[in-house]
């Protein structure tokens, strides 16, 4: 059994500290991957912090992963020694049930954990709770692993596992393309993936940030437009115009706002999790057939189609990188919204 270092945290206050966790031998049709880069997403610090309901401590967090596969099982006939790779939010799902089948492992219904097996705080094939990617080195089945394109980095491949899937599905589900407007709401870790693939995808794309801080980001990645939710000017003179929103804010979503700047039939794709409930006034929805939607990740085919459409336009996202004994101080800064775009930790100094 390969022990690995990693970091953990131990309560919901505590701080992150080395420790050593003991991945499984790689089953017939597993890989073990030396892990190189993991990024650091908002959905880490919520569940290490306890803030989605109580978990199992030590914690590793850690879903944007990105290594080099060191060991294969007996049957692995996708990986070799050597392959760059990856892994999102999840590492095994039933297989057989209709959105697995659809290619949409997230929403398995029937995996050994009565559901998709999330890639930490989850409980894995042999039982044991699963811990992320804030480590050396993980054991995941050979189908829930991504390929990383050689021309993308593995430093930028790892926030693409979760900040990018998660933007990336719901721009290609709804239709983000040449003629279509698109809004990018929140210029944050997923909002800045979301502008390049909405421009690279041939939409025009327009950012609402609440302040203007970061509009020559945006502009430099792909957008027409920068434009102020505070500015209600603009905001007045942009109601009407967009066939799809997207917005990866979690709080202060003004949804009636939104909804307004949209087309008939025009859509508003929220990928933010806000913690308080939001109001609306359905009759929004109703006068001109407009559609409010959800999405979560992507299936590990699509996740590959991301990667492989990094690769072709030359996206990546933004990030700093950081030592493993910065975790805590990255997580304050991500609260903070202090981070540009995405940190993401260097696994040598694990
Ligand atoms: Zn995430
Ligand atoms: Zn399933």
């Amino acid at each position: 059994m390969p022990d690995v270092a990693a970091y953990a945290i131990d309560s919901p206050t505590g701080h992150y500290a080395r420790t050593t966790i003991t991945r499984r031998d790689p089953g017939p049709t597993e890989v073990f991957f030396d892990i190189h880069y993991a990024g650091i997403c908002h959905s880490d610090i919520h569940t290490a912090r306890g803030e989605w309901g109580p978990i199992n401590y030590p914690f590793v967090g850690g879903h944007e992963i990105a290594g080099i596969v060191s060991r294969v099982g007996s049957e692995v006939t996708k990986f070799k020694v050597g392959d760059r790779v990856g892994v999102g939010c999840f590492v095994d799902s039933c297989g057989e049930c209709e959105m697995c089948r659809q290619g949409e492992e997230q929403f398995c219904t029937a995996g050994p954990g009565e559901g998709a097996v999330w890639t930490y705080n989850g409980i894995g094939r042999d039982g044991l709770p699963t811990a992320g990617g804030y480590s050396t080195g993980i054991t995941v089945e050979q189908d829930y692993l991504m390929r990383v394109p050689d021309s993308v980095s593995l430093e930028h491949a790892a926030p693409l596992m979760c900040a990018g899937i998660t933007t990336y599905s719901p721009l290609k589900r709804w239709g983000a393309g040449p003629g279509k407007r698109v809004g990018i709401v929140g210029m944050g870790g997923l909002g800045h993936m979301g502008v390049q693939f909405a421009a690279a995808l041939g939409a025009e794309t327009i950012v609402f940030g609440r302040t203007l801080s970061k509009r020559d980001d945006g502009l430099k990645l792909g957008a027409s437009d920068y434009v102020s939710t505070q500015d209600r000017d603009a905001m007045k003179a942009l109601r009407g115009t967009f066939d799809l929103i997207v917005t990866t804010v979690s709080d202060g979503t003004d949804l009636d706002g939104l909804l307004g700047l949209l087309k008939a039939h025009g859509v508003l794709v929220n990928v933010g999790l806000p913690e308080k409930p939001s109001s609306l006034r359905l009759g929004v929805l109703t006068g001109q057939a407009k559609v409010l939607a959800g999405s979560n990740i992507g299936g590990i085919a699509e996740t590959q189609e991301m990667l492989d459409f990094c690769a072709e336009h030359g996206l990546a996202p933004i990030v700093e990188i950081i030592p493993a004994d910065g975790i805590d101080e990255a997580y304050d800064n991500v609260v903070a919204s202090k981070v540009r775009y995405r940190y993401v930790i260097d696994a040598s100094t694990i």
